[in-house]
């Protein structure tokens, strides 16, 4: 028996969507957000809508544990992997950036990108400026069952960033409540856009 879905969890999932959509970062629908409900639940946004207009029908409470039932999006897994490995995630915001997207292609052979010096270091929970954030890359893959898996198996217990790239695609960040999740894609993305901008300027 699933739990009903919480009117709290839909709010904070719109209210994210609309936020996202106003910045252009969930474009043709694109994008998928997930708020964990309880110990073994999670509401994730279903698979084709605007991500800008979230209504309740939009957003399925479904078992962390068991298989994506039909309708929601082909990420689900990437989502669920997360709320499997971390019982302290509460929040994943998936979005398709420009930035994301160009840096996650030129640094793809890598399998980084890296910023340092940078005062947004911080909001992804690093102490100082003074340091090198490495923020993973990922291939894509339509297979995101076994995406999740490379995903989770290099990530591990205690991921030094919270967030990753898919090349060609975009960026995952999470967070222990929404409000952190938004905090660290947030941050991640103004390091990605600075990182775009100077390489642009050099
Ligand atoms: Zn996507």
């Amino acid at each position: 028996m699933l739990p009903a879905l919480p009117g709290a969890v839909v709010e904070e999932i719109a209210a994210f969507g609309r936020y996202a959509a106003s910045r252009g970062w969930v474009p043709a629908t694109s994008g998928n957000f997930s708020r964990r409900v309880d110990a073994r639940h999670a509401a994730v946004t279903r698979s084709g809508i605007d991500k800008g207009a979230i209504a309740p029908g939009d957003v399925a409470v479904i078992a962390i544990d068991e298989p994506v039932p039909p309708r929601l999006s082909a990420e689900t897994p990437l989502h669920l992997a997360r709320y499997r490995s971390d019982a302290a995630v509460g929040a994943v915001f998936h979005v398709h950036t420009v930035a994301a997207t160009v840096l996650s292609r030129l640094y793809e052979r890598e399998g980084v990108v890296r910023t340092d010096g940078l005062e947004m270091h911080k909001a992804i929970g690093v102490r100082t400026h003074e340091s090198t954030v490495e923020i993973p890359i990922f291939a894509n893959d339509q297979d995101t069952f076994a995406l999740a898996a490379r995903v989770e198996a290099r990530l591990g217990a205690d991921p030094a960033v919270p967030g990753y790239l898919l090349a060609g695609h975009g960026i995952y960040a999470w967070g222990a409540t929404a409000a952190d999740a938004r905090r660290h894609l947030e941050g991640l993305e103004f390091l990605l856009a600075c990182h775009l901008e100077e390489r642009r300027l050099r």
